[in-house]
């Protein structure tokens, strides 16, 4: 056999054998006879190196051949082979062969058949090369490219070309023009005006200015502007070119990238949404507020016009946090927006300072009004609060309660009483407060002559010492049967004594107090101090029914029916001689948690009076509901029964109405024998007022009755 092989490899091969070339390709040359059976003739020893196979095995093995390659290639390069066999047509194949050991080695195979001078096929000559280096590059670049390519078609941004001429046709735009804008790339490139169109209308002019001038200039330019998608959806864009000359010098193509800035661009403008709104409300907040405050008051000084600063503090949101939690006071606060946004023009600004508190800017105000006399600005200003306290009457519905709320509303106007922002609005600030004095729902106008000594601050903690040294004292007005002017009862009311001398009044500090938290202490002491002084007036043959007031949150107390019996019945006293006052906006704030409490007082024994009636807003059908014995008319109707009809008759209507649910009218404030009579003539039963007496220290209700037993104004009516 060997002979043979050589005989063989001499008469056909002289040209191969022995030649440092063949053995030292980095492949496998081989010759295989063209019999069936492709009897191999030759093979270069690198089959060893590459193949891990020793070129005698290989040669004495033809099957060999066919085993080694990998299962997944086999049937194909079978195939190939037996039809380059067939045809006599040159062999090329890519496959896999499995070592030995194991290893795959990729092959380019590359096989042609000699035939001799007669054309009679004579062997094949063939070279296995080793590409598997080549392969795995191979493999590696087309997963690069495959990531490159995702990477580049995820990527948001579209890449373009144009023609640098006034035609600004494009010549190439990336697929992600189709994601993104909703129009494919060659609708795009066949319509050369779609971009100029699809340009947001703001942003068109300046669009094209750039890009025009960009063009011309021939240098790089980048800007920013929206396009509007097929879909209607408006798209931010950062656009960078750069303009590539043409052949003659001039511009030839313009290249750029539409990178889509949508997302950072609604960040951004949430971002100053946000720097400039309240998150709750939604409203401006007080940097917006300071901010457009500035601008309207350099506007006023060119043209001289007003401005005028609204100071909108709830009355008693704290009640409402304190007793439904602070959700529902969330809720309070969007509707109230709402309101106020309702009850003013479209041009003024409704902004939240924070809290509870709002602040209303009126701008570009004419001074001079033709409607009215007096100075333009404060008329407006003022029917501004007024259309804001109307807002308020209807109650709000939150989590199924009905809540009623007041806000005091204080007012500054440039240039009448502040020539700047800063005094502007603590001018506001303080006549809120002064509003907050003279009870809920009113509003008060800042003057420039009025020097407001007792600030706030300074109050608060004159107040806090107070407290601790439960510096106060009670003063008690008599309660009188209007039909003969005994004296059936009083009223305790709280005074605060100053070091000099005189007496702060409950309003002053009440509602400082009660926004303090101080309210809760004060009210034990009144009650402990009532308890203690009707122990000493019956030493003194004194027994006397006793009514005290509660604010707000007073009411809300824990367990609070249950302390005033303790307290009271420590000092001997029966809750049947005690009245509780509460104001109507207090038992309107939430009805249903009020009439629960009220029931539980009721129960206990204490009798129970509506205070300052006809100044809230409540419902009839509420108040029938409460067990109420007296309702208390307010002092405001006294006082203009006589020169105000409406008052007369208001008045009427409340005796009559308190008569129909069973309860005492009381009518406060009375200060003249006139009101007196009226209110005697319509069955009034009951009053208090400085006609009778003030307000006056215990001994001096023990010292009148002394004096005149128990009618109070000897004489009365008659008289
Ligand atoms: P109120 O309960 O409606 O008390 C009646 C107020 O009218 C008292 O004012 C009284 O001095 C005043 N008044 C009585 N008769 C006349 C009159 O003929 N003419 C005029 N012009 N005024 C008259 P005062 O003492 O300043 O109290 C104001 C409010 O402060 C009270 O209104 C009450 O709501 C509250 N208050 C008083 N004491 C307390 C207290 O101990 N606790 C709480 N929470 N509130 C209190
Ligand atoms: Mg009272
Ligand atoms: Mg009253």
């Amino acid at each position: 056999m060997t002979s043979d092989r050589n005989h063989l490899l001499e008469e056909h091969l002289p040209e191969l054998t022995g030649t440092a070339l063949v053995e030292h390709l980095p492949g496998i040359v081989y010759v295989d006879a063209a019999d069936d059976v492709q009897t191999n003739l030759y093979t270069s020893p690198q089959v060893e190196a590459i193949l891990g196979v020793p070129p005698e095995r290989w040669r004495s093995d033809r099957e060999g051949w066919a085993s080694m390659v990998h299962p997944d290639d086999r049937e194909r390069v079978l195939a190939e082979s037996r039809r380059a066999q067939e045809t006599g047509e040159p062999f090329v194949s890519e496959y896999r062969l499995v070592r030995p050991d194991g290893r795959i080695v990729w092959i380019r195979d590359h096989a042609v058949l000699m035939r001799d001078d007669r054309g009679r096929p004579r062997c094949w000559q063939g070279v296995m090369f080793d590409v598997t280096d080549l392969k795995e590059t191979e493999q590696r670049l087309h997963e690069a490219e495959q990531r490159y390519r995702a990477l580049v078609e995820d990527l948001p941004a579209i890449v373009y070309v144009d023609l640098a001429d006034e035609s600004m046709a494009t010549i190439f735009v990336s697929p992600q023009i189709e994601r993104i804008l909703g129009v494919t790339p060659q609708e795009y490139i066949d319509d050369p005006d779609l971009w100029a169109r699809m340009l947001h209308p703001d942003d068109r002019e300046r669009a094209l200015q750039t890009y025009v001038r960009g063009r011309e200039a021939g240098r790089p330019f980048s800007y920013e502007y929206r396009l509007i998608a097929r879909d209607g959806r408006v798209v931010w864009f950062r656009d960078s070119a750069v303009v590539l000359p043409g052949s003659d010098g001039r511009p030839g193509l313009i290249q750029g990238v539409m990178l889509d800035i949508t997302e950072r661009k609604e960040a951004e403008e949430q971002a100053a949404f946000l720097a400039y709104h309240d998150s709750l409300t939604e409203l401006p907040n007080k940097a917006m507020f300071d901010d457009l405050l500035e601008r309207a008051l350099a506007r006023a000084r060119r043209h001289d016009l007003g401005v005028a600063v609204l100071y909108v503090d709830l009355d008693n949101f704290k009640l409402v946090n304190d007793s439904l939690g602070h959700e529902a006071g969330d809720a309070l606060l969007v509707q109230l927006a709402d309101r106020l946004q309702e009850a003013t023009r479209e041009t003024d600004l409704v902004a939240r300072q924070g809290g509870d508190e709002f602040l209303l800017l009126l701008a570009d105000l004419e001074r001079s009004s033709p409607l009215a006399e007096g100075d333009g600005a404060t008329i407006v200003a003022g029917s501004v609060a007024d259309r804001v306290q109307r807002a308020l009457e209807a109650p709000f519905l939150i989590d199924g309660h009905e809540l009623y709320v007041t806000a005091s509303i204080g007012i500054s106007v440039f240039p009448n009483d502040a020539q700047d922002a800063a005094s502007l609005l603590k001018n506001a600030d303080t006549a809120a407060y002064r509003a907050k004095r003279a009870g809920p729902g009113a509003y008060v106008l800042h003057r420039a002559d009025e020097q407001d000594a007792l600030t706030k601050l300074s109050l608060s903690t004159r107040l806090r010492k107070a407290v601790e040294q439960r510096a106060w004292m009670l003063h008690y007005q008599p309660i009188v049967d209007l039909a003969d002017g005994r004296m059936v009862g009083v009223e305790a009311l709280i005074r605060w004594p100053e070091p000099g001398g005189g007496l702060v009044p409950p309003g002053e500090f009440i509602p400082l107090a009660e926004e303090m938290g101080l309210i809760e202490a004060i009210g034990d002491w009144v009650v402990e101090e009532i308890s203690r002084q009707d122990a000493s007036w019956r030493d003194e043959g004194l027994t006397l029914d006793v009514g005290f007031n509660l604010s707000p949150r007073q009411l809300w107390q824990e367990d609070l029916a249950e302390r005033l019996v303790t307290t009271l019945r420590a000092g001997g006293m029966d809750p049947s001689r005690v009245t509780v006052e509460i104001t109507e906006s207090t038992a309107m704030t939430d009805p249903d948690r009020t009439l629960e409490i009220l029931r539980d007082l009721h129960g206990r024994g204490f009798r129970l009076a509506i205070d300052d009636f006809g100044t809230g807003y409540s419902s009839l059908a509420r108040l029938r509901h409460m067990p109420v014995d007296v309702l208390k008319i307010d002092r405001a109707f006294i006082r203009e029964v006589h020169t105000d009809r409406q008052s007369a008759s208001m008045v009427s209507a409340i005796i009559a109405l308190a008569q129909n649910l069973g309860m005492q009218a009381l009518a406060e404030g009375i200060e003249t024998l006139e009101e007196w009579r009226f209110l005697a003539d319509r069955g009034c039963p009951l009053g208090q007022g400085y006609v009778f007496s003030r307000p006056v220290p215990a001994h001096e209700i023990l010292a009148l009755v002394r004096r005149s037993g128990m009618r109070v104004l000897p004489g009365g009516l008659a008289g």
